[in-house]
C-alpha cells in the first residue's frame, strides 16, 4: 500500500548506470543476505524473477510429462496449475471446504507414488485463510512417509501478514523438514512486484538441481539491488505491516457494516460477496473500474460471485468504501 520502498528506489537511480554490465550469475550476495535474514544456508537459497519462476523451475525438474502428477486445492494460486500443465504433468485437485479452510487428509488421499509436488499457499490466496502451522507440519510428515519422493511446496507470499508469523510459518519458526520447500517473494510485504524477485528456500540437493536450471541473469542487476535495499529498508517494512494490519480491521469492519460477507484473513487482501440486492460482483468490479478503483473479481479462480480487495494506504481504503456504500445504496433506491 505505500508504494516502492524509498531505499530500494534510492538504490535503482544509483546503479542505473551500471547496467551495461550482466549481474553476478547467481545473485549471490541476495542469497546470502536472505540466508542471513531466515538463518539457513545461503545454498539453499534460490532467488528468481518472482517466485512464479521458482515454482515453474521446481515442476519442470521434478515432474517428468505423463508420468508424474502435481497436487494442490481448488481454487488456488493459478500458477501451480498453469505451468504443471504446460509442463504436461497431470494436477489432482483437491476441493477447498465451504470456509475455504483446507482438508489436508483429503489432500493426502490424492498422492500417490507419481506424485511429485504438493503445493499449498498459507496464508491462502484469494481467501485469506491461514492453516494452524503445525497442520503444515503434520501434512509434511505424513507425506515424508507415505511419498518419500514427493515435496511439500508451502507458498509462504504473504505469511508475515499473518496475525503472529510464528504461529503461522514454519520457515519463520525454524522447522524446516527435508521434504519441504518454501517460497516468498518481494512482491507484497517489499513493495517490488514490478521488480520480480523472489526467492525459495529449499532442500540442500534440490537447491542445486535448480540453481543449474535456472537461465544464469533471471535476476537483473537492478532488481538485485533494489531487493537487497529493501531488506535494509526496516522503516518501510514496518509501515507497511501497521498499514495492512490496520487497514486490514478497518476495511472487514468497513465491508461488513455495508452488510458484506468477509471471509477472515492473514493476509493483504480481504475476500467479500456483495450483499443480497445489491449488484452482482460483475457488476460491482466493472461500476468500481469506472470510478478509478481497481479490485480483483474472482471469475477466474470459479468463484463468479466473489471479490478480492487488497488492503491499500488509508485514503484508499475510504475511497473504496465510499464507492461501495454508493453502489449498494443505488440498488436499494432502484428496487
Ligand atoms: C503473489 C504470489 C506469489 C509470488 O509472486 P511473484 O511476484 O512471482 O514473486 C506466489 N504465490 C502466491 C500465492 C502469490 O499470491
Amino acid at each position: 500500500p505505500l508504494g516502492m520502498p524509498p531505499l530500494a528506489r534510492e538504490a535503482v537511480e544509483r546503479h542505473a548506470s551500471g547496467a551495461f554490465r550482466y549481474p553476478q550469475g547467481g545473485n549471490p550476495r541476495l542469497a546470502k543476505a536472505l540466508g542471513q535474514r531466515h538463518g539457513v544456508d545461503e545454498h539453499r537459497v534460490v532467488v528468481g524473477n518472482g517466485s512464479d519462476e521458482i515454482i515453474d523451475l521446481l515442476i519442470r525438474i521434478l515432474a517428468i510429462p505423463g508420468a508424474h502428477n502435481i497436487v494442490c486445492f481448488n481454487p488456488c494460486f493459478s500458477i501451480y496449475p498453469i505451468q504443471g500443465r504446460i509442463c504436461g504433468v497431470e494436477i489432482r485437485r483437491q476441493p477447498l471446504e465451504e470456509d475455504f479452510s483446507f482438508n489436508f487428509a483429503a489432500l493426502l488421499e490424492l498422492v500417490d507414488a507419481n506424485t511429485r509436488i504438493v503445493f499449498v499457499t498459507t496464508p491462502d490466496n484469494p481467501s485469506g485463510f491461514c492453516p494452524p502451522r503445525a497442520a503444515v507440519e503434520a501434512l509434511a510428515r505424513d507425506l515424508a512417509h507415505k511419498a518419500p519422493d514427493c515435496l511439500l511446496v508451502v507458498d509462504e507470499a504473504y505469511v508475515d501478514f499473518a496475525e503472529d508469523e510464528k504461529a503461522a510459518s514454519m520457515l519463520a519458526s525454524g522447522i524446516m523438514p527435508k521434504n519441504t520447500a518454501f517460497m516468498r517473494t518481494f512482491s507484497k510485504s517489499f513493495g517490488l512486484a514490478g521488480m520480480r524477485v523472489g526467492y525459495g528456500i529449499l532442500p540442500d540437493h534440490l537447491a542445486d538441481f535448480v540453481w543449474r536450471a535456472r537461465l544464469p541473469f533471471s535476476v537483473n542487476i537492478l532488481a538485485e539491488e533494489a531487493a537487497l535495499a529493501a531488506l535494509a529498508d526496516d522503516t518501510f517494512y514496518n509501515a507497511t505491516q501497521d498499514a495492512v494490519r490496520t487497514g486490514r480491521k478497518e476495511l472487514f469492519a468497513g465491508l461488513t457494516a455495508l452488510g458484506c460477507k468477509v471471509w477472515p484473513s492473514e493476509a493483504n487482501f480481504l475476500m467479500f460477496g456483495m450483499p443480497e440486492g445489491a449488484p452482482t460482483a460483475a457488476e460491482c468490479f466493472e461500476t468500481l473500474l469506472a470510478r478509478g478503483i481497481i479490485i480483483r473479481p474472482l471469475k477466474s479462480y470459479s468463484l463468479p460471485n466473489l471479490l478480492r480487495v487488497s488492503i491499500g494506504n488509508q485514503q484508499e481504503n475510504l475511497a473504496f468504501l465510499s464507492a461501495m456504500a454508493d453502489i449498494i445504496a443505488r440498488k436499494g433506491e432502484e428496487a
